[in-house]
């Protein structure tokens, strides 16, 4: 609304919808209520025992105050071209489940701004699987912390996955990357993949070229990241 992307006649408030709420922690996966504030992601010791990168990922959302205000599943639907989240969601092959069925993130983030939810569909809870290893990096703009350029590198039970959000229309996956990484987890498996600028952002932040340049970087800092930390 502030962006004046919508402007709709009638708002419901689900603040206080107890059943989109919540963090459950379970041997294979953690799931994330809809309305689960980043704050409480990024101050859960489970989340941040279970999946590292997504306990950091939350903390460096925006500033204290839009991490106690903003949800998962906000963010999630909005779909901000350089949100974090969606970064998680198709790093870590997280299943979005709404009121009326389950999505695989590979088919949730349609477009800028846009999903696969229907306009009457609610995100109740997000699935995350947890990887073998994990990391997530971004490149911040300075006023808003918004990802200029954000990768989440993940060695998966489903192989590996390289999502990076912030330098196009949406978050999107980097196939090259990934295979090169299936054969060898280590960030030296990336040389020689250039990063092409075309089609990627250009703003008052940064040009396609810039953007370009950080997705190489933030890829091989990622990978040395996961292989760290082991989640
Ligand atoms: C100053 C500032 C800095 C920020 N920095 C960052 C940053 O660094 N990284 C980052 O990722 N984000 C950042 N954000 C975004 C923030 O994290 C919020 O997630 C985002 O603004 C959405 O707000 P919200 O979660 O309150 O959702 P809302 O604004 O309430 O909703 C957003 C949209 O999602 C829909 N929606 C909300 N919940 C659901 C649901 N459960 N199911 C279906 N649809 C739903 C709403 O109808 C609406 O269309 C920033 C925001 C601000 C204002």
């Amino acid at each position: 609304m502030k962006l004046r992307l919508a402007a709709p006649t009638r708002l419901i408030d689900l603040a206080d919808i107890g059943g989109l709420k919540g963090i459950t922690i379970q041997p294979a996966g953690i799931e994330l209520g809809g309305m689960t504030p980043h704050r409480r992601v990024a101050q859960c010791a489970e989340v941040r025992a279970a999946i590292p990168a997504l306990s950091s990922l939350a903390a460096g959302i925006g500033d204290l105050q839009v991490r106690n205000r903003g949800t998962l599943g906000g963010s999630v639907a909005n779909n901000d071209p350089a949100a974090d989240y969606p970064a998680a969601l198709l790093g870590l092959a997280a299943t979005i489940r709404t009121s009326t069925r389950e999505i695989g993130a590979d088919e949730f983030f349609t477009g800028l701004f846009e999903t696969a939810l229907e306009d009457d569909e609610l995100i109740v809870s997000v699935q995350f699987p947890v990887p073998k290893r994990a990391a997530y990096l971004k490149f911040r703009a300075p006023g808003s912390r918004y990802a200029l350029v954000g990768i989440l590198v993940a060695q998966t039970n489903a192989g590996v996955r390289v999502a990076v959000t912030g330098a196009g229309a949406g978050v999107y996956r980097e196939p090259r990357m990934e295979a090169a990484l299936s054969d060898t987890f280590h960030p030296d498996a990336l040389d020689g993949i250039e990063v092409s600028a075309e089609g990627l952002n250009a703003d008052m932040h940064g040009s396609a070229e810039y953007r370009a340049h950080l997705v190489g970087v933030l890829a091989r800092r990622a990978t040395a990241a996961a292989l760290e930390n082991g989640g």
